[in-house]
């Protein structure tokens, strides 16, 4: 397996050809280095090839990382966030992607407000209606509409989605079309959308995505799967 150096300047290299495809601007879209079951030494190896932001899923597991490593790290925060963590994570991380529900958006906006936060936020849609996932439904994600634009504590960039594999670009696509309806509906400007992982991200490129979550295919695999 090459070096992880050059397996981000591959990355990179995809993702400004999906670019071009698309008649996209590279600049555009944010590689986002999920380092979540990985050392801080790998972190640190990706932090020496350039990286700058990288994505975990738990804030226990995050802390001695963030700790350890550069404070010029912009930690985002990709996984289910209890409310007992809300506080811990609006404190270490920069970005929270999952949130998942009105009340958690209008809970972290609280908490948000009383520590003199204002994190970047994206909502996490099911866009595809799956069981075994989280996230707003499309139809609750637009009965929200309304009270997103009183959440004064958080900076609502736009929508996360992890559909499903079959058909990805698909709901890709249709996650893009979710973000316009709610931008329309709400007045705000929802420029963003992080979708993306390590298997469909060119095709979340071309569908507009914003930030694409790449863990795999930066660090290697995961022993479990968290
Ligand atoms: C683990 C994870 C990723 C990265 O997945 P890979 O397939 O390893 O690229 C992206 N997004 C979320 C929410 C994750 O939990």
């Amino acid at each position: 397996m090459p070096e992880l150096a050059d397996r981000l300047a591959a990355l990179r290299g995809r993702i400004a050809a999906a670019c071009g495809e698309a008649g996209r601007n590279p600049a555009e879209v944010e590689l986002l280095a999920v380092s979540k079951t990985f050392p801080a030494e790998a972190v640190r190896e990706a932090y020496d090839a350039g990286q700058r932001a990288f994505g975990e899923s738990r804030q226990q597991e995050a802390a001695p990382k963030i700790e350890v490593l550069p404070a010029d790290i912009r930690w985002h925060f990709i996984g289910g966030l209890q409310r007992n963590k809300a506080r811990k994570v609006l404190a270490g991380f920069c970005c929270i992607h999952s949130v998942d529900s009105l009340r958690l958006a209008e809970y972290l906006d609280r908490v948000a407000g009383e520590d003199g936060k204002r994190p970047q936020v994206y909502l996490e849609v099911n866009v595809a209606g799956e069981e075994s996932k989280g996230g707003f439904s499309p139809g609750d994600l637009l009965g929200a509409a309304e009270s997103l634009p009183a959440l004064r504590h958080l900076d609502v960039r736009g929508l996360m989605a992890i559909p499903p594999e079959e058909d990805a670009r698909r709901w890709f696509s249709r996650t893009r079309e979710l973000r316009d309806e709610l931008a329309a509906r709400t007045g705000l400007s929802l420029p963003g959308l992080s979708m993306g992982m390590s298997g469909d991200f060119e095709d979340a490129v071309r569908e507009g995505s914003t930030v694409v979550r790449v863990g795999s295919a930066i660090f290697g695999n995961r022993d479990h799967p968290l």
